[in-house]
């Protein structure tokens, strides 16, 4: 499954940069998971990082995005062929229409995927 962040969250910022995939950004009001970019970090790490550094533990799973582990392999693979937005890549005008059609082909792949409530 894809994680989420409850209301709980106290906007510390500290799971945002560890992320491996980007999937976290700040919402309206708290931090919020791109389910389309959470692996629960199958691929990266053993362990979900945000989960094993949130001082608040408010990082459950998210029951609208149940997937095995082998789907979210294949989400990893899928990222890692659209690549990742860096930040030096979100400067150049061509690297931000890059950017957009690697969402746009990320976003169309995982349109299978489960749409949150
Ligand atoms: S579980 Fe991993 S991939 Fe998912 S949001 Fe947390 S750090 Fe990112
Ligand atoms: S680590 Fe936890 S409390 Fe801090 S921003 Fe992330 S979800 Fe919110």
């Amino acid at each position: 499954m894809a994680l989420w962040i409850t209301d709980e969250c106290i906007n510390c910022d500290v799971c945002e940069p560890e992320c491996p995939n980007q999937a976290i950004s700040m919402g309206a009001e708290i931090y919020e998971i791109d389910a389309q970019r959470c692996t629960e970090c199958v691929g990266h790490f053993s362990e979900p990082q945000c989960v094993q550094l949130c001082p608040v533990s408010c990082i459950p799973v998210n029951p609208s995005f149940v997937e095995t582990k082998e789907q979210l392999l294949a989400k990893y693979h899928r990222l890692q062929e659209v690549g990742l937005r860096t930040p030096a890549a979100t400067d150049a005008p061509a690297a931000v229409a890059a950017d957009a059609a690697a969402d746009a082909a990320l976003h169309c792949v995982g349109s299978s995927l489960p749409s949150l409530p």
